[in-house]
């Protein structure tokens, strides 16, 4: 793209301009519709829409410039018309199958898309353009081609570890700070000498590239535990921060709006996220805390039997008390069991049971992961309490029931030494009565076993949360009855 006055000196500049602000705008009422879980549908179809806005104008005005070109770039359009189908195709197939307990890889895997695209468009820009780039294209471009490929490889790594990839969960990086401190000298070097010598564009820019992408991989890779929620915030803020600065290296208004809405969105995601599971942003940023590997485990786990219970056990337990918890995990989402806890809830509350559910910021694989599987199942919102509020409530309350929740009540959190150190959870071992619903002896995500299991007020019900869930129903309406 040209200068905006460039752009506004033709019929079809001035169109294509007013389509992207509109675009634009799209982005921003769309954004602001997902703020409450009854809206954000609706803002998913508009910034959708202006999505499809922006990619139709982008793709007329090259076709025009073609026209007008006796189509001298044939081959860029065929390529540009088969990235369109494919990507429409993989974009729809994906919106369609991939499971909801999938949905944070396909995110990191769309981060990848974005941050590498973001990337490309700033290299085009430094090494097509026929006259040496000014020192803001160089700076702007520079930062995209910087941040773009971090976000490249440091998401596709994160898309790895939440897949469950064994090879990436068991990669770990000795002196992983020499060579975070190592890339980032490297990386802010190359781009640095691209600013300063132009005339060796090519070279400086395919270095900062290349050592951008092994930052992001250095970065990623000894990431586990309960940092990696702060790390998929932080590639968030970056794929749009890399999108908007190409679109200011390109003069690309909508890049621009939708790269800042996407980056501000992420940076305010990582702060809210890092000061949750009070994690501070720089040490993650520095390369993890504590490189407590996902995969690390814990040879010397908690000592001590779990007590098994049964479904009947369990519904006398919730119908003769006063106050249930229920604490829902990444277990609940994997079983699809959303709809059976909230009719157990239902059948408690019209028993007399006060009911309410805790939310860890963490809990499951995205963040709000719970709060939208709750929404599916019609849970009402003020029942859905955070974990500050929870965590004094679990001394009254007669029963917490886990289901499917691991890492995020772990006590294990509260000692200095394992993965899980410093992030807060919740205090369910403070209930008078705990019954824990999982299928057997798997560990959470931070790979380390879960003492909360073993005290003595924790008693098991394993099986699928689903098959779990439907056996206490029965039994709590024969009960009842
Ligand atoms: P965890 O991943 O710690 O534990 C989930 C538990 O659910 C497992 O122990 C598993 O045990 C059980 N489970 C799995 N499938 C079923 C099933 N079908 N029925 C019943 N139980 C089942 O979950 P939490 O929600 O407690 O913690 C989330 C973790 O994920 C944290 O460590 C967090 O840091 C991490 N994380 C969170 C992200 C986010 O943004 N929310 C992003 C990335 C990571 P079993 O196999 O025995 O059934």
């Amino acid at each position: 793209m040209g200068t905006l006055q460039e752009i506004l000196s033709t019929p079809l500049g001035v169109i294509e301009w007013f389509v992207y602000l509109l675009a634009a705008v799209l982005f921003v009422v769309g954004l602001h519709l997902m703020n409450s879980p009854k809206t954000a549908r609706r803002g998913n179809l508009i910034s959708a829409a202006g999505m499809v806005m922006a990619c139709v104008m982008a793709f007329i005005v090259l076709l025009e410039s073609e026209i007008a070109n006796g189509f001298q770039h044939g081959v860029a359009v065929a390529l540009l018309v088969a990235g369109i189908a494919i990507g429409t195709i993989v974009g729809v197939w994906s919106a369609r199958k991939v499971k909801m307990t999938d949905m944070p890889q396909l995110v990191s895997v769309f981060n990848t898309v974005g941050g590498g695209a973001a990337a490309l468009v700033a290299l085009n820009d430094i090494l097509t353009s026929e006259q040496l780039p000014g020192l803001v294209v160089l700076i702007t471009a520079g930062l995209g081609i910087m941040i773009g490929s971090v976000t490249f490889t440091g998401s596709l790594v994160a898309a790895g570890k939440l897949q469950g990839v064994k090879f990436l969960r068991k990669l770990t990086l000795p002196a992983k700070g020499v060579w975070n401190i190592g890339f980032i000298i490297l990386t802010v070097a190359a781009f640095v000498m691209l600013c300063i010598q132009p005339e060796q564009r090519l070279l400086w820019s395919v270095l900062t590239t290349v050592f951008a992408l092994g930052y992001g991989l250095v970065f990623v890779i000894p990431i586990g535990g309960a940092d990696m929620p702060v790390v998929i915030s932080v590639l968030n803020a970056c794929t749009g921060t890399a999108v908007a600065m190409s679109g200011l290296a390109i003069n690309n208004i909508a890049l621009i709006v939708a790269g800042a809405l996407v980056g501000a969105a992420g940076v305010t995601l990582s702060l809210a996220m890092s000061k949750a599971m009070n994690r501070p942003l720089m040490s993650v940023l520095a390369g993890g805390f504590g490189g407590a590997s996902s995969a690390a485990g814990s040879s010397d786990g908690p000592e001590g039997t779990m007590k098994e219970t049964t479904a009947d056990d369990v519904a006398v337990q919730l119908v003769y008390a006063d106050k249930v918890i229920f604490v829902p995990g990444f277990g609940l989402a994997q079983a699809q069991a959303q709809r059976e806890l909230a009719d157990l809830g239902e059948l408690l509350k019209n028993h007399g049971v006060e009911v309410s559910y805790a939310i860890h910021p963490v809990a499951g694989r995205m963040p709000g992961h719970m709060n939208v599987l709750l929404a599916e199942a019609n849970v009402p919102y003020e029942e859905l309490i955070d974990l500050d509020d929870i965590n004094p409530q679990f001394p009254s309350a007669n029963v917490a029931l886990v289901v499917g929740a691991n890492d995020v009540t772990n006590p294990a959190a509260r000692r200095p030494g394992t993965p899980v150190s410093g992030m807060p959870i919740l205090d369910v071992d403070k209930a008078q009565n705990v019954v824990v619903m999982k299928r057997g002896r798997g560990k959470g995500y931070a790979g380390i076993e879960n003492e909360l299991y073993f005290e003595p007020n924790t008693q098991m019900l394993f099986g699928d949360a689903k098959q779990g869930l439907q056996a206490v129903i029965a039994a709590v309406k024969e009960l009842i009855a």
